[in-house]
């Protein structure tokens, strides 16, 4: 450990699409491992690191019932959940792979195959420097894995919750389609509340608020990026109170 981020404890929220090729489907090893091998590299800074994983290279429930009366939305975001349980089995081995230390924790308990978790243990984990992976979400329908992102910083005392997306940051307007949008470098809460900017749903954005847990939303396609982030460097945007 060189011991050079300014934090303690993170929280990384890895999104499903993290697992696909741009615009596929599905899970390529090949992405896992690229995203795995940033994040080592970040936990070799001395930052305990909690990683929630989310399932939409799979599925999303709201996605899922979308014109489909034949399905209960709840069961589809059971169904989501377990999604991101498949991306935590492939992100485990993946990070093992790369010779780091790694617990898998569920929400929903599933003997044999993770850890259900618990909030005391998970913190013995992270605190003996295994890289701890989060996965079914919050175990309950209708939200996403950005509002267990939020609860699982909050209730394992990290200093940020950083939010690894395609993009460079939050911008005033999508950057694919409007070539004029601007980057911002910080906001507050209110104005991401406000101005409806796109960081995470609007649960996880009031558990932060709520608890002034800063959020850094950056782009995890620049290699080398979630080390950055875990340094502390001016890469993305922060949303702060
Ligand atoms: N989900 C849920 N409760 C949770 C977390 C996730 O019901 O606490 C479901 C929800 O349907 C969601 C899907 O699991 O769409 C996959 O998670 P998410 O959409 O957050 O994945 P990501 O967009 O990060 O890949």
């Amino acid at each position: 450990s060189t011991g050079s981020s300014p934090y303690n404890r993170i929280i990384l929220k890895l999104s499903g699409e993290s697992f696909a090729p741009s615009g596929q489907r599905g899970i390529s090893m090949t992405e896992v491992v690229d995203i795995a091998s940033q994040t080592v590299r970040a936990a070799q800074q001395g930052v305990e690191i909690g990683i929630v994983i989310g399932g939409g290279n799979i599925l999303r429930g709201a996605q899922f019932t979308a014109g489909a009366n034949s399905i209960q939305e709840a069961t589809a975001h059971y169904m989501g959940m377990l999604a991101t349980v498949i991306n935590g089995l492939a992100l485990q081995d993946a990070l093992e792979s790369l010779g780091a230390a790694t617990r898998l924790m569920t929400a929903i308990k599933m003997d044999g195959v993770a850890e259900p978790f618990i909030r005391r243990r998970a913190k013995r984990h992270l605190e003996k420097g295994r890289i701890v992976i989060f996965a079914a979400g919050t175990g309950a329908p209708f939200v996403t894995t950005d509002t267990a992102a939020a609860q699982k910083a909050l209730e394992l005392e990290c200093d940020i919750l950083m939010k690894a997306t395609r993009v460079d940051g939050v911008y005033s307007d999508d950057p694919e389609t409007n070539p004029n949008a601007v980057l911002y470098e910080e906001l507050t809460y209110q104005q991401v509340r406000e101005q409806e900017l796109r960081v995470m749903d609007s649960t996880a954005i009031a558990h932060c608020m709520e608890h002034d847990l800063p959020i850094l939303v950056f782009n995890y396609r620049r290699d080398g990026n979630i080390e950055r982030a875990v340094r502390g460097e001016p890469i993305g945007t922060r949303v702060i109170s």
